[in-house]
């Protein structure tokens, strides 16, 4: 999972829905922990405690001043100031730990791309995808950042394509490339919060939308006199 922001609404709520029933093995997550949202803190020390592999998001390398802030819009900068003068040490300490990048019971994980995960790069064009796949290790890898669920197939001649099945089936000879979309601020339209389930055993990926406390999210971000924007776009998934 990926880009929970300070939802800590839409944190608990996919973490009762994986542990629901779903049996998974393991959490990771693709970072941007904090930024947009109002329980920053409280997010990170679930995360930490859940998640058994971790990369830093650029709205975590933002607060904790690795990344410019001139590099965001007014809102974030906005949201990622108001959050630096309210994370404990131990908070900003952890972020600090954070790897841009690691391999994980052999797949990769990443926030932005694979390439060159501190430039902050998005996926958007065709060549784009195919330095991506190309940069991985691994023949499976994981990104977040664009907060929009999206599954690019190569096949064993090189070409990619779209993959549009809510649920996927993993083929030898093929890379993938998987974005589950966000936690906690998803942007496709869709306002529950997003993810996939990756079966190592049956070779799927499986995308999960939860609902989740959307307007108590929303009046909390307005109550800590973050921009009300924020809070309206969470109802409308964009
Ligand atoms: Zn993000």
């Amino acid at each position: 999972m990926s880009d929970v922001h300070g939802n800590l609404q839409a944190l608990e709520a996919v973490l009762e829905h994986l542990d629901g029933g779903l049996a998974v093995d393991g959490l990771v997550f693709l970072g941007d922990a904090v930024g947009y949202g109002a329980d920053p803190g409280a997010c990170l020390e679930l995360l930490g405690e859940r998640c058994c592999a971790l990369v830093a998001g650029n709205h975590d390398h933002g607060v904790i001043g690795r990344t410019d802030l001139s590099e965001f819009n007014e809102e974030a900068k906005e949201a990622l100031l108001w959050c630096r003068n309210r994370l404990l040490p131990r908070h900003k300490a952890f972020l600090e730990s954070l790897p841009m990048r690691t391999v994980t019971e052999g797949f990769l994980c990443v926030h932005a791309t694979p390439k060159a995960p501190e430039a902050w790069n998005y996926i958007f064009t065709y060549e784009d995808a195919e330095e991506a796949l190309s940069a991985m290790e691994t023949d499976l890898g994981f990104v977040g950042h664009s907060h929009v669920p999206l599954v690019l197939r190569q096949g064993p001649g090189g070409k990619i394509s779209v993959v549009r099945e809510e649920e996927l089936r993993i083929e030898p000879g093929h890379r993938y490339l998987i974005n589950p979309g966000s936690v906690g601020q998803p942007r496709d339209g869709d306002n529950r919060a997003s993810l996939v389930v990756y079966d190592k055993e049956q070779e799927a990926v499986r995308l999960h939308r939860v609902d989740y406390d959307v307007h108590e999210a929303a009046v909390r971000i307005i109550r800590a006199g973050l921009p009300p924007s924020l809070a309206h776009r969470l109802y409308f998934g964009v």
